[in-house]
Formats: structure tokens, C-alpha cells, sequence
């Protein structure tokens, strides 16, 4: 079966979802095709289920084992100071080497964003020109002023709520949604931050503060990386993808995998094959295509159907989250467990040179709920342990008293943290798997110390000093943030596409994920900036299928 379109988009995630709504919005014919299934948010999310806290994200399709990663760095002894360990538990990773965890990723209708915190952030200006500042990683090929149009766009759609008092990212309107209130765990750690003269503000959450656009507000459970039962967090399934099908422009096939691209005459290429659930293949052909399969996907694919490669950039440049958490007990019963993950931040590290003689920034939040200490079961495990009436003594006790803070830092490009295929483990359809090369070189080990201590001293400041548990990048590979692998600029011989996401070899190609980022910035989430940068490609997409110039 052959079908025609528009524009195919491959990948439902923050760019995939977005340059969806931005095309079929534009009366542009789009199918957008997604490996994974549909999620329901009021029976797939299991948290009025007394088994909640057994899955985290309950996943329909396992993610582990999707990819391959090369054997890791050793650990070193000068760096035994990051590595992960609870009191209970003792040290998480044993071994000589870096452990891979796997990559965090979710494989459905909405991609990552299904099970996401929902930090919803704008870049920092100056950390979108890291190579003429500082000399390293690559300059975004635009300003911070020329994405902030599609930044309003983005958040409109999703449904931000922030604050009115960030001094570090301009804004030429104010956020949709005013800021929700600190929970009594980051109450805590505004205090803290305030003892050392840190500044501490409400962040910018993809959850609804006031109900909006036929969501309701967020009821502060806690427990968003499970998925939110309730719709009101800005997944792409409850913003993006409904809008884009309301258009009657945007046809959605779900369970369904693109094998390759096929390259076309001259410089297009010409449509895709994919196989649906019951392994049937189909062909479809477009006037366009845009890939968005995230970060590890995207280059798998380019590479798997050998375009896209031409200067040997397609999965160079890969960046992941730089991130740690320390978490201890305070003297109070907080009630921490409630309450809205990461819902302050403090932003005073973030500029690319804020932390003393280290280039790259970082920033911190409180990360009880990403720390997963939200229920019975992770306290008996992780914070109190043993058995008996001791253990249901210490249970009363200490439950909801655990403060956990964590910092996400800059991650820069090296040669030895990349992407290609692996020459010996193929997947079902018999495509080669994506293989992971991840390397952290000192400059990325030094930040994170700094990470590692100032979180430390917050939490100490905070009243929390007696940390039972921490855990980092350092010993094990894990990044919930993925970036680079198909970076954007204006150098074909230095990037795979150009500001607009369209590959500079093939014209008709485009490129709308986490793949495109020169730079990683300070600790931002991302996904904010991806649906921005997505909704700008789908424009220029748009105008150009308008003149007929594909
Ligand atoms: C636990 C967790 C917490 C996070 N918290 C935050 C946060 O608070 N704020 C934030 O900004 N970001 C957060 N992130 C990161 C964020 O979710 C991702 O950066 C973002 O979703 C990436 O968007 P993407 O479009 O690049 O890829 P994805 O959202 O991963 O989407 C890629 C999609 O492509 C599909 N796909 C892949 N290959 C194929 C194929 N061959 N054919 C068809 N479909 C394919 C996948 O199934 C997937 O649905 C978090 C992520 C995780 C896992
Ligand atoms: S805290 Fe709010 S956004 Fe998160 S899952 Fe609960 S209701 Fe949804």
C-alpha cells in the first residue's frame, strides 16, 4: 500500500508533537507517524491503585535494551567523592567501569514528554553562544530574541505557569499562567538558598496553575514522572496532538516504526517505509519529511538509510544530562512527599560563566518527587530499611521528612561521546541498533563537583544535612535530557542541517527534535525549547510547501 502527503513526521515527541500542530494548522496534509502506542491518562496512570509506587512510568513498550552503549570510562579514585550511594543500599555502581542504566525515553504517542517533570524552560541568552564566547561546543545560528516569539507559542499551547520575577530570559509577554506555590519541601530550601545568599524562584511548570483550555489544575500528587492522571501536565498527548487533529489536517498512525527514509532523485528525498503492529509494510510518499525520533533515534535513522551523512556529522556531538541529587532527612515532619516536583529553582550558576573557572553553567531545584521519594515503599527501602517494629517505628517517624536537592549542569560536546550504528546487534526488523558512546571528560567531572558541593551546602542550609543518599552521572549512564547528534549551523561541513532544521544535502529533509542543539545549556530542560524550535521549522516548512518551493 502506497499512500501520498504533504508531510510525513516521523516521531511524536516535544518536536515531533509541535511541528505536527504547526503544519496541519497551516492547512499543510500531515502523517504523523509514531512507533509507539497510545497512552490513556485516566486508566493507563496508576496512581489511585494501591500497587502505584511498584512502576514508575508503566510503560508499554520496555525502553531498556533499545540501544547498545560501548563499554564506559573507569572510574577514578580522584573522583570517588561523585560516586552514587544510599546508606541502606551502600554504593550503586561496584564495578571498575561507568555503568549504563539506560537511556530514559518513552516509546509512544506523545514521546518523552509522557513521562516528563514538566520543567518548562526558556535558554539562557549567552549559553546559545558557547564556540565565540568560550571556544567550545558550536553557536546556536540564532539569537535568544529570534526563538522568544516561538518560546510564547509553545507556552501558550502547553499551558506554562511561571514566574513574574525571573531577571534571566526576557520576555515580551508575561508567562499564560502564574506560578504555582512553593510545596513545603522547597519552602525549606528557599530558606536554605536565602542563608547563603542564593536567590531561589518559582519555576516555569508545564502544569496548570488555574484550569486552562479544558484542563483542570493540578491537584500537586507529586508523582508527574509517573505520568499525570489528571491531563492538566503539558504532555504533547494533551496539547500539541490533539490540536493538530482538530485541524483535520494531521492523520495519526500509532505502533508504527519507520524502517528508512528513501533517498529520491537530485537532492529530495522521497517518502518513507514503515511496518504497523500486525508487521505489515507500508510505503508512503511525501513532498516532505521531518524526522523527530529524539536524539539516539534520529541519527540511528539517518544513518540506517545512509542519508543525511554526508560530511560525517550525523551523530557526532552527543550531549546528556549532567545531574546530580543528594537527599537527607530533616528535623521537622515536612510532608514533603506532596506537593509539585522541581516547582523553585535557583538560576544564580547558569550563565555559562558563573561558576568560578569552570565554563558551562548549572542550576538547581528541589527534587524530592525525581528523587522518587514520594511514597511508603521507596522509604522502606531506601531511607529507613530493616524489619520489625523497629522499622515501623522508624517508618512513622521519618516518612515525609526527606529533602533532596539536584542540579543539572551544562553538558559539552567531545569526541568520544557520539552515536552510530552497531555492526552487531540488530533489532526485530532487522535495522542495526543504535550504539552509545558516552564519555565525561574532566571539565564535565570538575562541574559536576561543584554541583555536588554547592547541592550539598544547600541542603545543609536547608536543615537537611544528614544526607542518607546521592547519586549522579558520574558512575552511571542514565540522562533523562539527550541532545546534539544532528546539530544545526551554517556550515554543512560543520552541522547536518541548517537554522531551519532542513538538512543542508537533502532539501526536503528536516530535522525537529533534541538532535538539533549546538549547545546543551546550563541545566535548562529542554523540551520547551524543542517544541519552539519544532513550531519555527514547521512554519518555514509551511511557507515554503505555500510557494511550491519543496
Ligand atoms: C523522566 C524524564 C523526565 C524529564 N523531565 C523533563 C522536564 O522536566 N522538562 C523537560 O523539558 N524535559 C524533560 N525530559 C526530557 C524531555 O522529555 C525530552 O527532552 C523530550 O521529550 C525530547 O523530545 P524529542 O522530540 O527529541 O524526543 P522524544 O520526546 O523522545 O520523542 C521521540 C519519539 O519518536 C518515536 N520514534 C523513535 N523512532 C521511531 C521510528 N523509527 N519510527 C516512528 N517513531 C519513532 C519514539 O517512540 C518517540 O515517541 C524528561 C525526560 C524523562 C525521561
Ligand atoms: S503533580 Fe500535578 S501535574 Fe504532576 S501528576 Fe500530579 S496532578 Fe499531574
Amino acid at each position: 500500500m502506497t499512500d501520498t502527503f504533504d508531510v510525513v513526521v516521523i516521531g511524536s515527541g516535544a518536536g515531533g508533537g509541535a511541528a505536527a500542530w504547526a503544519l496541519a494548522e497551516r492547512g499543510v496534509s500531515v502523517l504523523l507517524l509514531e512507533a509507539g502506542p497510545a497512552y490513556d491518562p485516566f486508566s493507563d496512570y496508576r496512581l489511585d491503585r494501591p500497587d502505584w509506587e511498584t512502576q514508575h512510568f508503566p510503560a508499554k513498550v520496555p525502553t531498556k535494551g533499545r540501544q547498545t552503549a560501548a563499554p564506559m570510562q573507569k572510574l577514578e579514585e580522584k573522583w570517588r567523592d561523585l560516586q552514587s550511594w544510599n546508606r541502606v543500599k551502600g554504593l550503586y555502581n561496584t564495578g571498575e567501569r561507568r555503568g549504563n542504566w539506560g537511556y530514559s525515553h518513552v516509546v509512544g504517542l506523545g514521546g518523552s514528554t509522557l513521562h516528563f517533570t514538566g520543567e518548562a524552560h526558556r535558554m539562557h541568552p549567552d549559553a546559545m553562544r558557547m564556540r565565540s564566547r568560550f571556544g567550545v561546543a558550536a553557536d546556536w545560528p540564532m539569537d535568544y530574541a529570534e526563538l522568544e516569539p516561538f518560546y510564547l507559542e509553545a507556552e501558550r499551547l502547553v499551558g506554562v505557569a511561571g514566574p513574574s520575577n525571573d531577571p534571566t530570559r526576557p520576555r515580551s509577554a508575561p508567562y499564560p499562567l502564574p506560578a504555582h506555590p512553593l510545596c513545603y519541601g522547597s519552602q525549606q530550601v528557599e530558606k536554605g538558598c536565602q542563608k547563603l545568599g542564593l536567590s531561589f524562584i518559582a519555576n516555569a511548570r508545564a502544569a496548570l496553575s488555574q484550569p486552562y483550555d479544558n484542563r483542570p489544575a493540578c491537584n500537586y500528587c507529586g508523582n508527574c514522572t509517573r505520568g499525570c492522571p489528571r491531563t492538566d501536565k503539558g504532555s504533547v498527548d494533551v496539547t500539541f496532538i490533539p490540536k493538530a487533529a482538530a485541524t483535520g489536517h494531521c492523520t495519526i498512525r500509532t505502533e508504527a516504526t519507520v524502517l528508512r527514509l528513501e533517498a529520491g532523485p537530485a537532492d529530495h528525498v522521497s517518502g518513507v517505509e514503515y511496518i504497523n503492529a500486525a508487521g505489515a509494510k507500508h510505503n508512503v510518499k511525501a513532498r516532505a519529511i521531518v524526522v523527530a525520533c529524539g536524539a539516539v533515534e534520529t541519527p540511528r535513522l539517518l544513518l540506517a538509510s545512509d542519508v543525511g551523512n554526508e560530511s560525517g556529522q550525523v551523530g557526532r556531538h552527543f550531549m546528556e544530562t549532567l545531574s546530580w541529587a543528594s537527599s537527607g532527612l530533616h528535623d521537622d515532619p515536612l510532608g514533603s512527599h506532596r506537593g509539585l516536583p522541581s516547582d523553585g529553582v535557583c538560576w544564580d550558576f547558569n550563565a555559562p560563566d558563573a561558576i568560578p573557572g569552570i565554563v558551562g553553567g548549572c542550576r538547581f531545584s528541589p527534587v524530592v518527587h525525581e528523587a522518587d521519594l514520594t511514597g511508603p515503599l521507596t522509604y522502606a527501602t531506601r531511607v529507613v530499611g530493616g524489619w520489625g517494629r523497629a522499622h515501623k517505628t522508624a517508618m512513622r517517624e521519618r516518612f515525609g521528612r526527606a529533602l533532596s536537592v539536584g542540579a543539572i549542569g551544562e553538558s559539552l560536546p567531545n569526541p568520544g561521546s557520539y552515536i552510530d550504528l552497531d555492526p552487531e546487534v540488530r533489532d526485530k526488523n532487522g535495522i542495526a541498533k543504535a550504539r552509545i558512546h558516552s564519555h565525561l571528560d574532566d571539565t564535565e567531572l570538575k562541574r559536576l563537583a561543584f554541583m555536588a558541593k554547592t547541592t550539598r551546602e544547600i541542603l545543609k542550609a536547608s536543615g537537611a544535612g544528614d544526607i542518607f543518599e546521592e547519586y549522579g552521572a558520574y558512575d552511571g549512564f542514565q540522562p533523562t535530557h539527550v541532545f546534539g547528534t544532528c546539530r544545526m549551523g551554517t556550515d554543512p561541513a560543520e552541522s547536518v542541517v541548517d537554522p531551519f532544521g532542513r538538512s543542508h544535502r537533502w532539501r526536503n529533509l528536516i530535522v525537529a527534535d533534541a538532535s538539533v542543539f549546538p549547545s546543551s545549556g546550563g541545566g535548562e530542560s529542554p523540551a520547551l525549547t524543542i517544541e519552539a524550535l519544532a513550531i519555527r521549522s514547521a512554519r518555514h516548512l509551511a511557507d515554503r510547501a505555500k510557494r511550491g518551493d519543496l
